[in-house]
């Protein structure tokens, strides 16, 4: 099991490393994948329901419509897939996302029951911080996983 927070309570997370022994100068972005994960943690997600449901009695519906109300309990992000020019292997996933401890970036993908919400193919721009945007601040309303996944994906080429 991962140390890592989200790997708790998200989509059974792998670590990967390079899979090939080329430089890293080798390897190249081809493809963006905007992902969604449910929780795999069913006592979390019950506890995610209840708030939503609560929160939507408690404004009267209005969670519902801010912002298109609260997310359902699944968890969005972009895995980057790598590969290599020199051997043409496939190298490595990245996986860019934003939790409640803030942005990460990691070698590694979840594997859990995904669900494609869109993907294309990229030009094949070598540079990983180009992909990593904005703030660490989480905010569930306006700042939350999907605004970040969308946004990096978007950015993407
Ligand atoms: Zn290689």
């Amino acid at each position: 099991m991962s140390s890592a927070k989200s790997a708790d309570k998200w989509g059974e997370w792998e670590s990967e490393s390079h899979r090939c022994s080329c430089s890293l100068s080798e390897v190249y972005p081809y493809e963006a994948i905007l992902y969604e994960v449910p929780f795999t943690n069913p006592v979390s997600s019950l506890v995610w329901d209840s708030f939503r449901s609560y929160m939507s009695s408690a404004t009267h519906g209005l969670s519902d419509t801010f912002n298109g109300g609260l997310k359902p309990a699944t968890h969005d992000y972009v895995e980057f897939r790598y590969n290599c020019t020199k051997c043409n292997a496939k190298a490595v996933s990245v996986v860019v996302e934003k939790t409640d401890d803030g942005k990460k970036v990691r070698k590694g993908r979840y594997t859990y029951k995904l669900h494609v919400k869109d993907r294309k193919k990229l030009l094949g721009h070598n540079n990983l911080q180009s992909f990593v945007l904005g703030t660490n601040d989480y905010n569930l309303i306006s700042s939350n996983c999907s605004h970040y996944a969308r946004a990096v994906f978007d950015n993407a080429e």
